[in-house]
């Protein structure tokens, strides 16, 4: 039987099940909900094409050098309907733009993550926006791989894990390829997340009914996480009613292999690697530009990286250091740091029996005290970045 990573290094990113021609390895959820690869003995051959595929088993060089510096971006268009400052649509306009087709993340059923293609700009939105948790990569290396052989442009996206499975499924470079990586502080799976919003509807009757979420308000740097009810009311959820963020905060509900992840670094997978420039004008030079709204951190690696983002229109465009890039994004350059009690959480939150309050007071997660609700109060008046903005430049003087 081949040998595929570990339990504890497997990324669920699914390589190896796209790769495999007699469709023996099928992704199935481990008993903490997180997808891994299942060998069917009946049907694999042991041609071993999955291991050639495992970008942890053989790992071959999928990194590319070091940017220079970092770019502090904004997408005039896009910025209010993105996560941050809509680097993602910008990218995937010039893809579009040129007959091609975009790979991201997008929800199915309401609350179930999954990869998919976008071939025209009115189905964008469905890839738009941070989904905190791991996106299901499905067959799409596969579609990606066709459209490439049709000799169209594509845009993948997802977090550095997946586009190293992509690279290293595809077993050889695409001219017309373009790779985007997002800094990734980690993943949740994608059945604790649906456990998380069954506790929500089931303990509080204003919640139910709950057809949709949304991680981020898509006010630009929004971070208030929103239920959509289906008599069509938005719910900011605080308090203990946003555990599952306040968990994700904490790196306490991550995927075992995110904790010792093998592709963050400077030297990155993607063509351009893309997320929030939180610590802007806080190495010494200030940022002239309203923040509040969001801004994309891009880190151009390769020349084909360099080409797109050099036909930008229409955006804000300006050069930065990789030091400020670093100063308040750890995961850029390394893994989140996994608690002591990461089972106990992870279990607590399958437990059906177990209400979101009961697992608040066992591991005291939320942390209500002064501090928390004038943050929540922030967050839910919309004057959380305003307010943060301020005390930075406070702090930068
Ligand atoms: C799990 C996760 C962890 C993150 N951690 C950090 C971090 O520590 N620091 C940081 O600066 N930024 C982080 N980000 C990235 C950040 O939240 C924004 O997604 C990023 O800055 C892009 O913003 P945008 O405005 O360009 O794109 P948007 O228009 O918001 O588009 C989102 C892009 O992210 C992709 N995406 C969304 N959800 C997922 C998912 N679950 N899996 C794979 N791809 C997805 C979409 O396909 C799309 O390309 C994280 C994102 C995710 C999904």
């Amino acid at each position: 039987m081949p040998h595929l990573a570990s339990d504890m290094t497997c990324t669920g990113c699914s390589a190896c099940a796209n790769i495999c021609p007699h469709s023996a390895i099928e992704m199935a959820s481990d008993r903490e909900g997180f997808l891994m690869p299942n060998i069917n003995p009946d049907l694999c051959v042991e041609c071993k094409l999955c291991e050639k595929a495992c970008p942890i088993v053989n790992s071959k060089d999928l990194k590319n050098p070091e940017p220079k510096d970092a770019i502090a971006f904004w997408d005039n268009e896009s910025r209010t309907k993105s996560s941050s400052g809509g680097a993602f649509s910008a990218i995937a306009r010039w893809i579009l733009d040129k007959g091609g087709v975009v790979f991201g993340a997008s929800w199915t059923n309401g609350f179930e993550c999954n990869h998919k293609g976008c071939d025209s700009e009115d189905k964008l939105g469905d890839l738009r926006g941070s989904k905190y948790l791991q996106s299901d990569i499905k067959k799409t290396y596969i579609e990606a791989r066709d459209a490439l052989k049709d000799g169209k442009y594509v845009l993948f996206t997802g977090t550095p894990c997946q586009i190293a499975g992509l690279k290293s499924f595809l077993l050889k470079p695409y001219e017309k390829l373009v790779t985007v990586d997002i800094v990734c502080h980690g993943v949740p799976s994608n059945s604790l997340f649906y456990n998380y919003i069954e506790k929500l509807e089931s303990e509080n009757e204003n919640y139910s009914g709950i057809s949709g979420f949304e991680f981020r308000n898509l006010r630009g740097w929004g971070i208030a996480p929103t239920a959509k009810i289906s008599d069509g009311r938005k719910l900011t959820l605080t308090g203990i009613s946003n555990l599952y963020m306040k968990a994700f905060e904490k790196s306490a509900i991550f995927r075992n292999s995110c904790y010792d992840c093998h592709f963050n670094g400077l030297q990155r997978v993607g063509d351009i690697t893309i997320a929030d420039f939180w610590g802007l004008g806080q190495q010494g030079k200030p940022f002239h530009h309203d923040v509040t709204k969001g801004v994309s951190l891009v880190l151009v690696n390769t020349e084909r990286g360099r080409e797109i983002m050099r036909g930008m229109k229409d955006c804000l465009y300006e050069e930065r250091s990789l030091k400020e890039a670093i100063k308040l994004n750890h995961n850029l350059v390394r893994s989140s740091i996994r608690p002591a009690n990461r089972e106990e959480i992870i279990r607590a939150f399958n437990d059906s029996k177990m209400s979101l309050a009961e697992i608040n007071n066992k591991f005291d997660i939320v942390g209500l005290g002064f501090k928390s609700k004038i943050r929540d109060m922030l967050i839910t008046t919309g004057l959380f970045w305003h307010v943060k903005s301020v005390i930075n430049k406070i702090r930068s003087l």
